[in-house]
């Protein structure tokens, strides 16, 4: 759903294994736990830590296309319930995949920065799926910084959580397919009753947001792309990205 984290500097991130790598049998049981009941992650001693800790597995230091309108970072959580089969980012799949950011330098990196970005884009992986979500969003706020989520619209109740919060600005959320075909793209069975009420919550929310689909030309028709704009609630805004192959060295 969203670029390829990359490292400070413009360098690609290093490589992190992945679906391919050594923890593939980690990556296996987790989406397997994952399907059809979209589990909760585990939650370690580390993440009780106070403040806000996410996995952080990439981050971009200033992007213009990110958050419309705004300068901003990106910072990529570590983990996703989804398997999309075109996914441009496999080294943030596995949820106990290597934490290459400390978010503790990266709020301070952000403090040190403030008047020269307008906001932070949290995007991933999934980020709902980071028990320390809001604390960090609310954190960000505190230095004034507006806070985008991009999220796959699977977890609801978090959403619900962070807008009655009140700390993020704007969510981008994925459409993946027509009902029919979402567990094709979305790699494991999604509930459409989630999707639904995530898509339908942000709508009625009143804060910036626009639904999203990548165009996937092998695996989604002229007619599936008509019918998840049907799904689009009226009053919201809506684009279709186009699915660009990342080179394998990227
Ligand atoms: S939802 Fe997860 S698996 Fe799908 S494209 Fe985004 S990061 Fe990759």
């Amino acid at each position: 759903m969203k670029r390829g984290p990359t490292a400070e500097g413009g360098k690609p991130r290093p490589a992190s294994p992945g679906a391919s790598g050594p923890r593939e049998p980690q990556v296996a049981a987790f989406a397997t736990a994952k399907h059809g009941s979209l589990a909760e992650p585990a939650r370690t001693t580390q993440d009780a830590e106070p403040g806000g800790r996410l996995r952080i597995g990439g981050y971009l230091p200033a992007s213009f296309s990110d958050y419309p309108g705004r300068l901003a970072a990106v910072i990529f959580t570590q983990g996703c319930n989804f398997r999309c089969p075109w996914c441009h980012n496999p080294g943030l799949l596995d949820p106990q995949g290597p934490e290459l950011y400390n978010g503790e330098k990266i709020i301070g990196r952000l403090a040190a920065r403030k008047g020269k970005i307008g906001g932070v884009v949290i995007s991933g992986g999934e980020p709902t799926l980071q028990p320390d979500l809001l604390p960090f969003c609310r954190r960000l706020r505190d230095l004034g910084l507006a806070v985008k989520l991009d999220t796959n619209g699977s977890r609801p109740q978090v959403l619900a959580q962070a807008l009655t919060a009140g700390v993020v600005d704007y969510i981008a959320m994925d459409l993946k397919a027509p009902w029919e075909k979402y567990q094709q793209l979305a790699g494991v069975a999604v509930d459409p009753a989630l999707i639904r009420r995530s898509m339908e919550m942000i709508a009625a929310s009143g804060i910036a947001h626009h639904f999203r689909t990548t165009a996937v030309a092998d695996l989604l028709s002229p007619a599936d792309l008509a019918a998840i704009r049907a799904l689009v609630p009226a009053g919201s805004s809506y684009k279709v990205q186009p699915f660009r192959q990342v080179p394998p060295s990227a």
